[in-house]
């Protein structure tokens, strides 16, 4: 697999297209929205490679994954069959700090027996959720487990965790847009954006 792409810079928000709504509240641009789209069609091509033509089950772990999750499986360069897709619900987030307590609901793990299984994740960061999210489904005897993940904080992390397909190493910042939220806003913008911090200190978590 290939390595992630590291991001170090980041763009002046008024050098590339934002509504004007959100500028105000962003520090600026991490990831534009074209190198998303073409660092997302690499992994499908290397997911493809790797297990064409088996079947895969995808599992989206919501809610900030869902639109890499789309973008990935119904990506022109996946020919892997993915035949079954599901969902379920992890929340260690309130607001911008992760709580540590991790809660998993919506998905019967039971599901995952003898399935080559792929996990969706927007951004690994403690590691505390994608632990607990993947020692749960190994528990149920999938035939193979690998793990999808848009975006790593490396200097985060409390908890090892193994990624197969990483899209973006990048710093310590919290970031929103490409489904990616803070209290329920930004996950409309299309590139991966760093909130300014006046944002995260004023707003009610
Ligand atoms: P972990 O359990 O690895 O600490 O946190 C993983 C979850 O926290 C991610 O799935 C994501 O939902 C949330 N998270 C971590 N960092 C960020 C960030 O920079 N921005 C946003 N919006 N969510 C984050
Ligand atoms: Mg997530």
């Amino acid at each position: 697999m290939s390595s992630p792409i590291e991001i170090n810079s980041i763009y002046p928000p008024d050098r590339l297209v934002i509504p004007g709504l959100y500028v105000k509240d962003l520090k600026g641009v991490l990831v534009p929205e074209g190198l998303i789209k073409d660092r997302v069609s690499k992994l499908a091509e290397e997911i493809s490679s790797k297990h064409y033509p088996n079947d895969l089950l995808a599992v989206c772990v919501l809610d900030g994954a869902m639109r890499f999750f789309v973008d990935l499986l119904y990506n022109e360069h996946m020919l892997a069959p993915v035949t079954e897709v599901e969902t379920l619900k992890a929340k260690s987030y309130e607001g911008k700090e992760s709580t540590g307590k991790i809660s998993i609901s919506g998905f019967d793990f039971s599901k995952v027996k003898d399935k080559r299984v792929i996990l969706v994740e927007d951004i690994l960061d403690t590691g505390t959720t994608l632990d607990k999210v993947t020692k749960e489904i190994l528990v149920h005897n999938p035939k193979c487990l690998e793990v999808a993940c848009l975006l790593d904080k490396p200097s985060r992390r409390v908890t090892p965790v193994n990624v197969d397909y990483c899209g973006f190493v990048i710093p310590n910042e919290f970031v929103v847009g490409f489904g990616l939220d803070f209290n329920g806003n930004y996950r409309g913008l299309k590139h991966i954006c760093v909130l300014k911090e006046e944002v995260y200190r004023t707003e009610k978590k």
